[in-house]
């Protein structure tokens, strides 16, 4: 790391004890800002850089509800607003039981410079809560998620904050979510929260967008070497809403999407994933992976976690990993390098480890960061914000096709500011760099603030 940058990244350190996720994503950023210090010395006049790692507002409350035995239980609630120098704050909510600061304070951090690469006037925020949806009735969500909400609103607001889905929050939630904030505020402020319903202000293609958008990408990233997904292996993890579209997408450009995954185990189904089968038990029926491979018969066998194989040991030309952060390491990597992987895209936030990004460099292996290639999920919740302030709302193709644009915008983006800082070809770099640049020209013209 450049040594103008040790001394901040020491500051983070010392100011975020405990908050490894949040430790990998600064360290990830910095080590790619070395060649703009060089060229900005305008950057470290204004603190810049130390301002970009210090969230602007962070919220931790407490969140009561009463189960469906009558008994009290209690959470905890989350929001950061990290970055409003290019908007509102805009970012997911997750509800999973190992949610802390310090993975609210990652996703924020790399939702900054992701939303800054969409283009549009968004900052940057993430929130959610150590609530776990799994397992329990649609009334005990509603009524966590109606408590936490009742914190919340106060914080929100179209032009403020606009939280939207991540783990564990789908559209279940946010229209519990939205509900509770309209009977608090007496306002229906469709611009609050994206990823509604249809038929209450949400935007066609927001359910399948973070997915089509990854798999975009990731056709970008084929193209520049001459390839595509027609007649390519893909694996992908995970198995739910980032997942099942990144499958459903490559599908239709051609590939054979060959496994998927959850927290239980993994499916290998060697004929294809048969996707309205996956839909049906992931989406409708909420159930395990394992009941994918049951159902499905003969082309599909299930593999447990506790086999001591992953998802990763399935040979494929293109991995997707769409479940969780550090979910594929080194070891992962090299498999994937000996199988002939020849491209990751990350539907997930970070879910390759700096050590397997190490291995795809060495092995020659493409590889594009969540914060450039699953930024569609994020740009079709503005869309969504635009049509909510026009009163309007947009067929499936047209939003389909800007979704399309803004993530070939992106991919060039991305090789354009890598080849200009003397990295060509770099994911990573052409990814932080040209995102930390548009936040930091904004915080410039801001002022200390
Ligand atoms: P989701 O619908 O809740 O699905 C998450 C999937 O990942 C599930 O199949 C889940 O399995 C699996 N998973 C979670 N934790 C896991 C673990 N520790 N080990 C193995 N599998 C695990 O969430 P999602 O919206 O698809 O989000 C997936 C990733 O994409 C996250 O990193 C999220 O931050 C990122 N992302 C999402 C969006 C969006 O628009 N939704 C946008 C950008 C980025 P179980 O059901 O067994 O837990």
């Amino acid at each position: 790391m450049n040594e103008s940058l040790q001394p901040i990244f020491d500051e983070v350190l010392a100011r975020n004890p405990g908050e490894t996720e949040f430790h990998q994503a600064t360290r990830e950023l910095l080590e790619s800002l070395d060649p703009v210090v060089r060229h900005h010395p305008e950057y470290a006049d204004a603190a810049i850089i130390r301002r970009v790692c210090e969230p602007e507002r962070q919220i931790i409350f407490r969140v009561p509800w009463v189960d469906d035995e009558g008994r009290v239980q209690l959470n905890r609630g989350f929001r950061v607003e990290f970055n409003s120098a290019l908007g509102p704050y805009k970012g997911g909510l997750r509800f999973h039981p190992t949610v802390y600061l310090g993975i609210i304070k990652f996703l924020g951090f790399e939702q900054i410079f992701k939303n800054a690469l969409t283009g549009m006037p968004i900052g940057g925020g993430k929130g959610g809560s150590d609530f776990d949806p799994k397992g329990r009735s649609d009334a005990e969500v509603m009524r966590f998620c109606q408590s936490f909400m009742t914190e919340l609103y106060r914080h929100i607001g179209e032009h403020t904050d606009v939280p939207a889905g991540d783990i564990g929050v789908g559209g279940r939630e946010i229209g519990y979510m939205f509900g509770q904030y309209k009977r608090i505020t007496n306002r229906y402020e469709s611009g609050v929260l994206t990823g509604k319903g249809i038929s209450w202000g949400g935007s066609l293609v927001r359910t399948e967008a973070t997915g089509y958008g990854t798999v975009f990408f990731a056709n970008e990233v084929l193209k520049s070497r001459g390839s595509s997904f027609d007649g390519r292996t893909v694996v992908v993890s995970g198995s739910g809403n980032v997942a099942i579209y990144a499958a459903e997408k490559a599908t239709q450009l051609g590939a054979k999407v060959v496994a998927c995954s959850d927290s239980s185990g993994y499916v290998v189904d060697e004929a294809g994933l048969d996707l309205a089968l996956l839909k049906d038990v992931k989406e409708n029926r909420r159930e395990r992976v394992s009941t994918y491979a049951e159902e499905r018969g003969g082309s599909a066998r299930f593999v447990a976690v506790d086999s001591g194989s992953s998802v990763w040991d399935v040979p494929c030309d293109i991995a997707l990993p769409c479940a969780t952060q550090n979910e594929l390491d080194g070891k992962h990597a090299l498999t994937l390098a000996r199988n002939g992987c020849a491209v990751v895209a990350e539907g997930a936030n970070m879910p390759c480890t700096p050590d397997a990004v190490q291995v795809f460099t060495g092995a020659g292996i493409a590889f594009a960061p969540g914060k450039a290639a699953n930024a569609g999920g994020v740009a079709t919740s503005a869309l969504e914000m635009q049509q909510n302030a026009s009163r309007n709302s947009w067929s499936f193709d047209h939003t389909e096709d800007r979704l399309h644009d803004i993530m070939t915008g992106i991919h060039a983006r991305c090789l354009e500011t890598a080849d200009a800082y003397g990295t060509p070809g770099n994911y990573v770099a052409g990814a932080n760099i040209a995102g930390f640049i548009k936040v930091a020209d904004a915080m410039l013209a801001l002022g200390v603030i």
